[in-house]
């Protein structure tokens, strides 16, 4: 025969001591009003090495450590938790045998059935191994951060060098390749001159020139990363600004014509000399890749939020399936035969990354031998 069976608070109350004295992992103990231990499970045993019969009695603060008795954290701790209903307790504290560990718990009080805060019962865990780990993260993490700001300060370091030795190797150089160019031109009236020291003279200028663009490119790159070297907007016609690089960079196109066509203001929010920096970049690359006598024309345009601003040449334009990669830093598209090749693969990196500060971007069209027409697009200075 069956019969049903409620259990009696007595059993109840049987059950509830089984299984809080059973429970290993976690320490769980009461403390009376006095902050006197008045009960003790296998767990806080087990962790604290104290037996039930050895701390029964005696003050909880044993197990605090002397820093924290010092600034009356055993007090303080039953305080919070009779005020908030629980007080969350992560500390160091102390074993029988004098060792630390850190322990992750609370502090609930124990209410009368009228009410009134009987005492209080502490329940925490071992949380050494969570605690080292977490500082092991905490100490990668801060070495991980100095490293990174050494290697920043590094790069910077190595810019701000760069910077500075090419800006000061572009000086001597410009004014080589110019009294350089200046002789030659004088020096070819001159009938008697032998084949052997026009040839000379012309690889002076030829030379010069190439290593004036190398070191233009190579402070290009420095300035572009140099963090002191940032963006100062202002309201920039791009048509002026057109006209004006054009007539500065007349004397290097050598045999080539240009053409401007923009019809009116085409304005956007820029660093001029940045601007210039991106349209100098595309006009060298469309003199070098273009043969004497070539095209260049530079459109401007606009559609609904942008202005176009578009660089054509005739030139050798670039083989099929290179894409995107042409913008990349040192990317350089292997021509055939013709081609000089002085670059360094930093001009196009440095438009990319001048127009891309910009909020802009840029893209090519060309074809083998059909020419390139690269188009850098900007958004429009706000109400124009
Ligand atoms: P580089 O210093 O080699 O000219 P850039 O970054 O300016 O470096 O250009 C990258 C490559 O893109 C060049 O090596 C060249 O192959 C190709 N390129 C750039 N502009 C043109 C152009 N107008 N016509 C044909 N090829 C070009």
């Amino acid at each position: 025969m069956q019969h049903s069976h409620t259990t009696t608070a007595d059993e109840r109350q049987g059950i509830f001591h089984a299984i809080v004295a059973s429970v290993r992992d976690y320490a769980m103990f009461t403390i009376d009003l006095k902050g006197l231990i008045s009960t003790w499970n296998a767990g806080a045993h087990q962790i604290f090495g104290y037996r039930t019969e050895e701390i029964v009695g005696r003050p909880v603060s044993l197990i605090f450590t002397e820093e924290d008795i010092r600034a009356g954290a055993p007090e303080s701790e039953r305080e919070r938790a009779a005020r908030d209903g629980r007080a969350i307790d992560k500390r160091w504290h102390l074993r029988k045998d004098g060792g630390r560990f850190w322990a992750d718990g609370v502090v609930t009080p124990i209410h009368s059935g009228e009410g009134c805060v009987i005492g209080f019962v502490k329940i925490m865990r071992d949380a050494t191994e969570v605690q080292r780990l977490e500082e092991e993260r905490e100490r990668l993490l801060l070495a991980e951060r100095t490293a990174r700001e050494e290697a920043e300060a590094a790069i910077s370091a190595r810019d701000a060098f760069l910077a500075i030795a090419a800006h000061e190797l572009r000086t001597p150089l410009t004014a080589i390749v110019g009294y350089a160019q200046v002789l030659e031109r004088r020096l070819s009236h001159i009938a008697d001159l032998s084949e052997r020291d026009r040839r000379a003279l012309h690889a002076i200028v030829d030379q010069s020139d190439r290593a004036h663009q190398l070191i233009g490119s190579l402070l290009d790159m420095a300035r572009l990363h140099s963090e002191h070297d940032r963006l100062s907007l202002g309201l920039i016609d791009l048509c002026d600004l057109t006209q004006q690089i054009a007539a500065d960079v007349e004397p290097l196109l050598y045999a080539h014509t240009i053409a401007i066509d923009c019809d009116g203001p085409a304005l956007v929010l820029g660093d001029p000399l940045r601007l210039e920096q991106v349209l100098q970049n595309l006009l060298q690359n469309a003199v070098k890749y273009s043969p004497d006598g070539g095209h260049i024309s530079v459109r401007l345009s606009q559609d609904e939020g942008s202005v176009l601003w578009s660089v054509s040449d005739q030139g050798v334009g670039i083989p099929e399936g290179v894409g995107g990669r042409l913008f990349e830093r040192f990317y350089r598209a292997n021509h055939t035969t013709g081609v000089p090749i002085t670059g360094m693969g930093i001009g196009l990196y440095v438009v990319h990354e001048l127009v891309a500060l910009h909020g802009g971007t840029v893209e090519v069209a060309s074809s083998v031998g059909g020419g390139s027409t690269f188009v850098v697009r900007l958004p429009r200075a706000p109400g124009s």
